[in-house]
């Protein structure tokens, strides 16, 4: 079984100065069939792991994580730390990483796709109830014009001005927004000790603008 301490005084193979850490924050152990367990060591600011789907980072007291589970070490926001489990090990090497980040623009660049698409559909749809209800209005026989002719008028008034209440202020593109505050959250620099927060061109160039580690 492996232990590795992780924090100021801890005895991963990477220096550790923010300071939201404590000097023995948490640890990572290696039992010997393979399994990664992280423990909080009753830290000040608390230990987080990064949740695989949604990229939301949750504090753990205990939990068994893998060599590319994300750990930070203090709160996002803070002056923490934060790195792939594996990087424990092998400091330095951020191949697994970067493949790892890679696979989740991809993963991203679909869902973006689809969800363009969506709306996309839903303008349309928008578009065409306001064409077919306003048609409709036309299609009413002369013969009942004046019977009906007041409730067409205002038909074909209320209609295009509410579509474009509803063009105006449903927001079409919040749920793009959402995916790409998802995704965002997977964007970190794979140095621990760089805390970039990457764009995607620097993910896929494999360039982080501020310490070039990768
Ligand atoms: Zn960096």
């Amino acid at each position: 079984m492996k232990k590795i301490i992780l924090g100021k005084e801890g005895d991963q193979y990477f220096t550790i100065n923010g300071s939201s850490v404590s000097r023995q924050h948490a640890e990572v152990t290696i039992n010997d069939s393979g399994i990664w367990t992280l423990t909080d060591l009753n830290s000040t600011n608390g230990t987080f792991v990064r949740d695989e789907q949604t990229g939301v980072l949750k504090r753990i007291s205990q939990i068994e994580i893998h060599p590319l589970t994300f750990i930070c070490l203090g709160p996002d926001n803070s002056h923490g730390c934060s790195f792939y489990a594996r990087q424990v090990l092998n400091p330095g090497d951020f191949k697994d990483e970067l493949e790892y980040m890679n696979e989740k623009e991809d993963e991203y660049d679909k869902e973006l796709v689809a969800v363009e698409r969506k709306i996309r559909w839903q303008r349309w749809i928008v578009f065409f109830l306001n064409v077919g209800v306003a048609g409709i209005t036309l299609l009413i026989p002369r013969s009942f014009d004046s019977v009906i002719t007041d409730f067409r008028l205002n038909i074909m008034r209320i209609v295009p001005i509410c579509s474009t209440f509803f063009s105006a202020f449903y927001d079409f593109s919040g749920e793009k927004k959402k995916l790409a505050e998802q995704y965002n959250r997977f964007r970190h620099c794979p140095n621990p000790e760089c805390h970039n927060k990457l764009k995607s061109t620097e993910i896929r160039s494999m360039d982080c603008s501020k310490c070039h580690c990768m």
